[in-house]
């Protein structure tokens, strides 16, 4: 078995070398491998120069800034592990959390699990009341539309399996934060589980990137992504 991790980057030099520390020594169930891949979203720091002295990690590099979603297609289209998941380079979600989201796929019952934020009893820093309330409505928004009962549908967290990427991939056309909803309407017909985790938010002085445009773009994805 192997897990395949995809890391959509854009100007994270002051994390992405901790965060890759950490994916690389996170303990995975026996036996299981894992693949690196970094998809250097046309970044302006000093992220390439990270870049070049990591070993054993694919990358691949935009040769101009695209988005998150963007990023996490070609991530997608270029892995080959069983088990693939979203990981933001940022350290706001913690890879030691794998295991959780991968026990419910290895026991054969999912072949979808979220990590949730507003779920379980995990450390959650305290930040933006104005998030959540848009978190809340852009999750429940898309529940409306796909007839999951998600509690975070805008989750960096998700694991598929392979037979779920390989069926999505070809389908995702969202460049920005638009392809968490995208991905959650294509994967609804699949065996969707959801895993309480611990949430290190960021504040927009340590980099954050998404705005209230994005939750705008959302809500036209869920109704495009769900109804046509
Ligand atoms: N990202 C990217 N391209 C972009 C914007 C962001 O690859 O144009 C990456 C970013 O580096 C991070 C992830 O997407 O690893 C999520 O971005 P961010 O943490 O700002 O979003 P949020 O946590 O607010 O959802
Ligand atoms: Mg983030």
């Amino acid at each position: 078995m192997k897990l395949s991790i995809v890391i959509p980057v854009y100007n994270e030099e002051k994390t992405l070398k901790e965060l890759l520390r950490k994916v690389e020594s996170v303990v995975l169930p026996a036996s299981m491998e894992r693949e690196i891949i970094v998809v250097n979203d046309h970044s302006v720091d000093k992220t390439a120069d990270i870049l070049a002295s990591e070993k054993n990690i694919k990358i691949i590099t935009h040769e101009k800034n695209q988005g998150k979603g963007a990023a996490v297609i070609n991530g997608f289209k270029a892995s080959t592990g069983d088990v693939v998941v979203v990981q933001d380079a940022d350290l706001e979600y913690d890879p030691n959390e794998y295991g959780r989201l991968l026990e419910p796929i290895l026991s054969g019952y999912a072949d979808v699990v979220y990590g949730s934020r507003f779920m379980g009893g995990a450390p959650h820093h305290v930040l933006y009341f104005w998030h959540y309330v848009g978190n809340k409505f852009l999750t429940i928004f898309s529940n409306m539309f796909s007839n999951l009962n998600l509690t975070d549908m805008e989750t960096c967290y998700k694991m598929l399996t392979r037979k779920v990427v390989d069926d999505i991939k070809g389908k995702l056309r969202s460049k920005r934060f638009g392809v968490e909803p995208e991905i959650t309407a294509y994967v609804k017909k699949y065996r969707v589980y959801e895993v309480g985790i611990s949430y290190r938010g960021r504040t927009y002085a340590e980099g954050k990137k998404i705005g209230w445009r994005d939750g705008f773009s959302a809500i036209w994805t869920i109704l495009r992504s769900n109804i046509f």
